[in-house]
């Protein structure tokens, strides 16, 4: 039975079901998710990431985590935790420039939290030499200082979307219409005071997006971070300001698609609510930096002279390092998309982000 059946099967028995729980299946079915199947990324996948564009991204990222280590007094010991590390790429290219700095690569505990199992196998073979260790559970941590980065983590995880009709708010839910998945939205109104300030009087027709497991990630992770010090460095595209917009989206083979034709067979993601998971990581105890696009940020931390410097040591190579340094931080590839998040212990003032 494909996952769209079971799916049908599901409703049939139960009726509708939210937005939240229709993506849920669609990743992270145990059989059928589309994250329990083959390696998604890449040329031959259906999308590709910024560390998969170049050595360069997971190198200054690397540069940022120990600038944050050393401010934060070089701990002997610490956990560094990468949240769904795709191929390991990043996290190996953010290792190798660490090792420059002297005792990091010795204190940090790698931790990897993955759903996976074909990237899971991949995350071995690449990262192997540091003996990482996988959670199951995000919060199962040591009492350590705690680094965490992120790369297209939080649009993977399922949101719920309310939609205001004429009379009230409802959620949106996943039935049947003539035999095929179609939206519609619960009959039960929702209590406008449910709903954050910024959307709770939006016209009819508007869509809210409510971000409710990337919350609890954050929560579970602001709280450690706040006892035990740290931060947390999350890269992805999303927005600033809570808003109403539709994001949800299905990716294929490069090419958007229906998120309601062939669930576990295209990437399902909603952009990230960064407005919501900076009031969590504030509300815990943690500074929140103001959203950075990824093209300034990377700038500000050195790309430019990175890329110089490898194309000098790579001359046949210049173009392919070029093209990479502009899909990373030109604003109409991915340099304005994708949105650099930082939230640490107070007293520590991570380099790049701001104003
Ligand atoms: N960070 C990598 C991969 C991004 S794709 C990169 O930038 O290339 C999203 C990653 O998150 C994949 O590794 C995916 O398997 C993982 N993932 C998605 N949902 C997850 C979940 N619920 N729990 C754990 N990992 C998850």
């Amino acid at each position: 039975m494909s996952l769209g059946e079971l799916i049908d099967l599901q409703i049939r028995t139960n009726g509708p079901m939210s937005v939240a729980t229709y993506m849920g299946l669609s990743l992270t079915h145990p059989r059928l998710g589309y994250y329990k199947g083959a390696d998604p990324l890449g040329a031959k996948g259906d999308f590709i990431t910024a560390p998969e564009v170049s050595q360069m991204f997971g190198e200054l990222v690397g540069f940022f985590l120990v600038n944050l280590w050393q401010q934060m007094k070089e701990p002997r010991s610490f956990t560094l935790l990468e949240l769904g590390p795709g191929r390991g790429t990043l996290m190996s290219d953010v290792m190798r420039v660490a090792q420059r700095a002297e005792g990091f690569a010795n204190a940090a505990h790698l931790q990897l939290f993955e759903t996976n199992p074909v990237l899971k196998a991949e995350q071995e073979k690449r990262l192997a030499q540091y003996l990482p260790y996988w959670a199951d559970e995000i919060g199962a941590l040591s009492d350590d200082p705690l680094l965490v980065v992120a790369n297209e983590f939080f649009d993977a995880l399922p949101i719920r979307q309310f939609v205001r009709g004429e009379d009230a708010w409802h959620e949106r839910q996943i039935g049947l219409r003539d035999g095929k998945r179609a939206f519609g939205l619960s009959p039960t109104p929702i209590p406008a005071e449910v709903l954050p300030e910024e959307v709770r009087d939006a016209p009819p027709g508007s869509i809210y997006e409510a971000g409710i497991a990337a919350g609890e990630v954050m929560a579970t992770l602001a709280e450690k971070i706040a006892a035990q010090g740290g931060a947390i460095l999350a890269i992805d595209y999303g927005y600033g300001r809570t808003q109403t917009g539709e994001t949800l989206q299905a990716v294929a083979r490069h090419a958007y698609a229906d998120p309601l034709e062939a669930p576990g067979e295209a990437d399902l993601s909603a952009h990230v609510d960064f407005d919501a998971l900076g009031k969590v990581a504030t509300k815990a105890g943690l500074v929140v930096q103001p959203l950075t696009p990824q093209g300034l940020f990377l700038k500000r931390i050195g790309i430019g002279e990175r890329a110089a410097a490898l194309a000098r040591a790579n001359p046949g190579e210049m173009d392919a390092i070029e093209a990479a340094l502009k899909r990373l931080i030109a604003p109409d590839q991915m340099g304005d998309l994708f949105k650099v998040f930082v939230a640490a212990s107070p007293g520590i003032s991570p380099v790049g982000v701001g104003r």
